[in-house]
């Protein structure tokens, strides 16, 4: 097994929660197992140095933007290894302060998020990560914020992926998801 697919292993899947239809997928029984956690970790600073970097033709990245909740988990290790800023994106309201705010649709009616403005200055370098990538909705406001504040995002970042909803059609730049999902 490598591992990917020790990881994969780990998963905690759950059939209709949070509600019939949805088949949540855990990631963090990897964060109880530190040697799992570490391998995790290690995983995306090795794809980022050999993948990301040489793909988008960028020297460093300067800001790791994670996605409320569970991008919060994630966002600040990588941030920390890679001598990144760590910007979070929280749900409309929660944020003090001025703040950009994006729009994205949800199954029911629309949510928004908000990064308090002048969290990334022009031209800088970003990447983008979430647990999981399902219709890419909220990946997407996430990239329109790091736009409008001038930010270039080079990468999204997820631990799980559900490939069948093509969530990452709807982004403005590459994506990498670490596990697949079916
Ligand atoms: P989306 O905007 O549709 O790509 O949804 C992604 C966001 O919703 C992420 O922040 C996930 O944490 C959460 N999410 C959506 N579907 C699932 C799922 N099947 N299992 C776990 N989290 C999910």
């Amino acid at each position: 097994m490598n591992d990917v697919e020790y990881l994969k292993s780990l998963l905690g899947v759950y059939p209709d929660f949070p509600k019939k239809g949805v088949v949540f997928q855990d990631f963090i029984p990897i964060m109880r197992d530190p040697v799992a956690f570490e391998t995790l970790i290690t995983h995306f600073m090795h794809h980022i140095t050999s993948h990301t970097l040489r793909n988008s033709q960028s020297s460093k990245i300067d800001v790791v933007v994670g996605l409320d909740a569970r991008g919060f988990l994630l966002g600040p290790i990588l941030a920390l290894r890679l001598g990144a800023a760590f910007v979070p994106v929280r749900k409309q309201g929660k944020l003090p302060g001025k703040c950009t705010t994006a729009s994205f649709e949800k199954e029911y009616g629309t949510d928004s998020f908000e990064m308090q403005s002048d969290s990334i200055k022009p031209g800088q370098t970003v990447v983008v990560i979430d647990d999981l990538i399902a219709t890419g909705g909220s990946a997407k406001a996430a990239g329109e914020l790091v736009a409008k504040q001038g930010g270039k995002t080079i990468e999204y970042l997820f631990v799980i992926g559900l490939p069948f909803l093509n969530g990452h059609e709807k982004l403005d730049a590459p994506s990498y998801s670490m596990i697949q999902a079916s």
